[in-house]
C-alpha cells in the first residue's frame, strides 16, 4: 500500500493525539480504516483542498456533504464578511433567521413544512424532531433502520452506520447500542428494522404501530454507502403514518443536494417531519428540523416540548446558510451539471474496474456515489447487509492508490462521496486517470 509521506500532517497528528482522543474531532476523519495517516487541511478553494504539507488533493468529501457550491464560494464567503461586521452573536433574534427559515418552507412546502426551528448540528437536529414526535404522540418507542446513522443522540446510536461501522465503537456488534455508554434501557426505545425491506416494517408495525412515535430514516442512505430505496419500501413508509406515527426524513445529507427540494421532493416522499443539516448551514454550524404548523407549534415556547440552543440562529451560520440556498435557487441547471458529471464519473470508475479485472458495484444518485467493492451488477446493493459484505482491505489499497495520486476521496467503504459544483471536466479526466491506475494496481 502506497502511504505517501506528509511530514508537517504527520507531525500535527503526533501533536493532536496526546490532547485529543484519537487525534481527531469525529472519528472518520483519523483514517481508522483505510491507514495511514490524516491529512490535515491548511486551506480550501473550489474543488481543491491544500493540505498543511502544501499538497493539492482534489475533493471529493466537500466536508462531508456541505460543500455543494465548492469550497470558499464567493457568494457565501461575502455574505459571511458582512455578517461578522455586524457582530458574531446576539442571543436574541435577527433578520437573518426569518430569512433563512422563508427560504427553506419556500424550498420545501411541497414536502409538508411550514414552520422550522434552526439547531446546530444534524445530531441536534435528529434528536430534537423524536423529542417533538415523542410529545406530539404521546408514544415512546421509534423505528429505525440497520445501517442508517441520524448522529450521536443516545438513542440513535443503535445499529447505526456511518463510523460506526468501520471503528471501534461499531465492533460491539450486539442489536443493542453501537456504542458503549449508552444504557440499554434508552436503546431499548429505539426499535430496528431493515432498510428497503418493506414486508419487516409492516410486520413491526401491525404489531407495534400503536405504540410508535415516529420512523426515521434516511430518504437516500448515505451513511452505509450509498443505498437508493425502492418504491415499494417508500409507500410502506408512508403506511406507518395511519396508524398515527410520524414518518420523520432525515435529510441531513439529502437536503438541498440530491435537488433543490431535496430527496423528499425528488421522490415524492410526504412525511411529516424533515430534518436537515449540513448544506443548510454552507459549511458553518446548522442543523434545523421543519414539519407542518399543527406538528411544529408543539415546540417550545409555543407548545410543551423544550429545545434551546445558546448559539441558534447564529447570524454568521445563517448568513452562510442563506447565501448558499440562494445560489443554488439562482441557478437551475446546477444540479443537471452536478447529475451529468456524477454519472460520467461512475460510468468512468465501472470502465476503469471492469478493465483491470476488479469487481465493483457502483451505486449513483444525482451527485452522491459509492464504488462497493463486491462482485455484484450495479446498482444492485441496496440493503446494509449487502453493503457490509464489501471487500474493505481492497477498498483501502484503492483508496491509498487514489490518494497518492492527490484525490480525496472518503476514508471508508461505507461513505458517499460527494461532487461540488466546482467539480468540472479537467477534474473528471484528472479522476478517471487516476482511477485506472488505482484500479489496476490492486
Ligand atoms: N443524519 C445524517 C443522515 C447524517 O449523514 C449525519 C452526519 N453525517 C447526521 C445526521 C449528523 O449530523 P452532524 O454530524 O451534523 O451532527
Amino acid at each position: 500500500m502506497t502511504v505517501q509521506a506528509n511530514p508537517i500532517s504527520e507531525q500535527l497528528f503526533s501533536r493532536a493525539k496526546v490532547v485529543t482522543p484519537g487525534g481527531v474531532n469525529s472519528p472518520v476523519r483519523a483514517f481508522g480504516s483505510v491507514g495511514g495517516h490524516p491529512h490535515f487541511i491548511a486551506q480550501a478553494n473550489g474543488a481543491y483542498l491544500t493540505n498543511a504539507d502544501g499538497k493539492r488533493l482534489l475533493d471529493y468529501i466537500g466536508s462531508w456533504g456541505p460543500m455543494i457550491l465548492g469550497h470558499n464560494h464567493p457568494r457565501v464567503h461575502q455574505a459571511i464578511a458582512e455578517a461578522l461586521q455586524g457582530g458574531t452573536s446576539f442571543g436574541a433574534p435577527n433578520e437573518r433567521e426569518v430569512l433563512l427559515a422563508e427560504k427553506v418552507v419556500e424550498l420545501t412546502r411541497s414536502s409538508g413544512v411550514e414552520r422550522v426551528r434552526f439547531v446546530n448540528s444534524g445530531t441536534e437536529a435528529t434528536m430534537s424532531a423524536l423529542r417533538l414526535a415523542r410529545g406530539f404522540t404521546g408514544r415512546k418507542y421509534i423505528v429505525k433502520f440497520r445501517g442508517n446513522y441520524h448522529g450521536h443522540a443516545d438513542g440513535l446510536l443503535v445499529e447505526a452506520g456511518s463510523g460506526l461501522m468501520t471503528t471501534a465503537a461499531g465492533q460491539l456488534g450486539s442489536a443493542a447500542p453501537s456504542s458503549a455508554g449508552v444504557p440499554e434501557e434508552y436503546a431499548a426505545l429505539t426499535l430496528v428494522s431493515e432498510y428497503n425491506d418493506p414486508a419487516a416494517l409492516d410486520t413491526l408495525m401491525q404489531g407495534r404501530g400503536h405504540e410508535i412515535a415516529a420512523v426515521i430514516f434516511e430518504p437516500v442512505v448515505g451513511n452505509a454507502g450509498v443505498l437508493v430505496p425502492s418504491a415499494d419500501f417508500l409507500a410502506a413508509l408512508h403506511r406507518v403514518k395511519d396508524q398515527g406515527t410520524l414518518l420523520v426524513a432525515d435529510e441531513v445529507m439529502t437536503g438541498f443536494r440530491l435537488s433543490l427540494q431535496g430527496a423528499c421532493g425528488r421522490l415524492g416522499i410526504q412525511p411529516d417531519l424533515i430534518c436537515w443539516g449540513k448544506i443548510i448551514g454552507g459549511g458553518l454550524p446548522v442543523g434545523a428540523y421543519g414539519g407542518r404548523a399543527e406538528v411544529m407549534d408543539f415546540v417550545s415556547p409555543s407548545g410543551p416540548v423544550y429545545q434551546a440552543g445558546t448559539l441558534s440562529g447564529n447570524p454568521l451560520a445563517m448568513a452562510a446558510g442563506l447565501a448558499t440556498l440562494s445560489e443554488l435557487q439562482d441557478q437551475p441547471e446546477l444540479y443537471g451539471r452536478l447529475e451529468t458529471y456524477t454519472t460520467a464519473l461512475a460510468d468512468g470508475l465501472k470502465d476503469a474496474a471492469q478493465a483491470a479485472g476488479v469487481p465493483v458495484s457502483v451505486n449513483q444518485i444525482g451527485s452522491m456515489l459509492t464504488v462497493f467493492f463486491q462482485d455484484a451488477p450495479h446498482g444492485s446493493v441496496t440493503t446494509y447487509q449487502q453493503a457490509a459484505h464489501s471487500d474493505t482491505q481492497a477498498f483501502a489499497r484503492w483508496f491509498q492508490a487514489m490518494l497518492a495520486q492527490g484525490i480525496y476521496w472518503a476514508p471508508s467503504q461505507f461513505e458517499s462521496i460527494f461532487v461540488s459544483a466546482a467539480h468540472g471536466d479537467a477534474e473528471l479526466q484528472t479522476t478517471l486517470q487516476a482511477a485506472r491506475q488505482a484500479f489496476s494496481e490492486l
